[in-house]
């Protein structure tokens, strides 16, 4: 049975994008399969079943390259002691107990809360990286499901790091990999590794290894923080790149998140390698980490995306959080107007795509039906010259309605269907309390 999404300001994006005033967008099955005015839509598609999108525009579903659904039950939480003075101490202190405290219901609603928040915010794809040692065991398993229930595509990994390493982390991720096998453009697998400074050659080697082996990419956070690429140049005499590729981590599905303490040569590294970059401007903010060299890599033709690293599931505020932080950091208001909008609408489809093999952010004939559909009543004219002013400037506080995802609605009328939002935000609050115990005793 088809769906007629009519009336509505369609923005189809894609390499010829156009903005369809009083569009019709026709679904059936998982795929889009017309574009057009509403009246020849209803010519064509009589039985479809109409949902009238006047007042709202359509977008493709927002992509997130970088997410850590893990996090959720640190919000609020006191960390225990001295503030962490240095992003190290963040980790020591905060996320490496967050996630050592988790169990297997933790695991769920940790993920199940954030994905109401990516449907919330029209987020249909997110390229996750998990972590659970005490639980790492079946753990891709539970966010999987998590994620098939919600409704939405996830690239999913778990993170390998020497500081847990009995082998566990390495297992799981290939257990995942080889029951994903290619994917089933819902969920697909990557080989997860947490950063260079707490990973061995041998590990590193090893899990290079297995995700070469297996057709798959690497996901991992590189020079997040001087502290990676000091301990890179001490212990192994080259820089994070260098080393990361010289351990067959770096290639054209494998994913290098944040990129901020890199130089020249590694650049170049990471261009000549065609291994992609997510930047996460919020989240570096938050741990003041320092700013990624954005306009260097995207002159070097490397595919750079947008993530929130578990910060948020909302790529709208991310994408105008790029497009602040980088105006700032350059003393520049000429930058970025372009540049923060390419990184999410252009940019993290194409790197979805190397994970996915799919054609994801366009609305057009034949491709994915994954839509998010926004309240939104331009204040000005509205076209194809001037759709970037209205992004970062309106859409960007708008509230998203309606929310598709491989043709199953996935929220309507500001309604989840698919996850009951108050059961489940009800009991990670019940259950919370006993992860922030188990945690402070770590
Ligand atoms: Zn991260």
């Amino acid at each position: 049975m088809a769906t007629r999404f009519e009336n509505g300001i369609i923005v189809t994006l894609g390499s010829n994008s156009q903005v369809l005033w009083n569009g019709s967008v026709v679904i059936e099955g998982e795929n889009i399969v017309a574009v057009g005015e509403p009246s020849k839509m209803r010519q064509r598609f009589p039985d479809a079943e109409a949902i009238d999108c006047s007042g709202k525009i359509v977008l493709p579903g927002f992509i997130c390259a970088h997410h850590h659904f893990y996090s959720t039950m640190a919000r609020g939480m006191a960390i225990p002691g001295e503030p962490a003075s240095n992003f190290v101490e963040i980790l020591e202190r905060l996320w490496w107990k967050v996630d050592r405290a988790l169990n297997g219901e933790d695991i769920t609603l940790s993920a199940q809360i954030p994905l109401i928040e990516c449907i919330r915010n029209g987020t249909t794809t997110v390229i996750d990286h998990h972590a659970s040692p005490s639980m790492s065991n079946g753990s891709l398993d539970l966010v999987e499901d998590a994620v098939r229930q919600a409704g939405i595509r996830a690239a999913l990994c778990y993170e390998v790091s020497d500081r847990n390493e009995k082998g566990e982390g390495i297992g799981e991720n290939e257990r995942f990999i080889k029951k994903t096998g290619k994917g089933d453009g819902q969920i697909t697998a990557m080989m997860g590794l947490h950063a260079s400074f707490t990973l061995s050659d041998e590990t590193l080697e090893k899990c290079g290894g297995i995700a070469q082996d297996a057709g798959v990419g690497c996901h991992v956070h590189v020079a997040e923080d001087l502290a990676d690429r000091e301990d890179s140049l001490n212990k192994y005499g080259v820089p994070t790149v260098h080393r990361l590729d010289k351990m067959g981590v770096s290639g054209e599905k494998s994913l290098f998140a944040h990129c901020i303490h890199i130089d020249e040569s590694e650049m170049d590294l990471i261009a000549a390698t065609k291994t992609s970059v997510v930047h996460n401007p919020e989240s570096n903010m938050n741990n003041a980490v320092g700013v990624t060299p954005l306009f260097g890599l995207l002159r070097r033709n490397i595919l750079v995306g947008l993530g929130t690293d578990g910060m948020s599931s909302d790529m709208l505020s991310q994408m105008r959080s790029a497009y602040l932080l980088h105006r700032l950091a350059n003393r520049d208001p000429r930058v970025a107007f372009l540049e923060a909008p390419k990184l999410l609408l252009e940019n993290n489809p194409k790197i979805a795509e190397r994970q996915f093999g799919i054609h994801l952010g366009e609305i057009a004939e034949g491709y994915p039906a994954d839509l998010a559909i926004i309240d939104y009543h331009p204040p000005t004219t509205l076209d194809e010259t001037n759709f970037l002013g209205h992004l970062i400037f309106g859409l960007v506080d708008a509230i998203v309605d309606t929310t598709v995802c491989r043709g199953k609605i996935l929220m309507q009328d500001k309604k989840i269907l698919t996850l009951d939002e108050e059961r489940i935000a009800a009991r990670s609050r019940e259950v919370s309390p006993e992860m922030w115990k188990r945690l402070e005793s770590l």
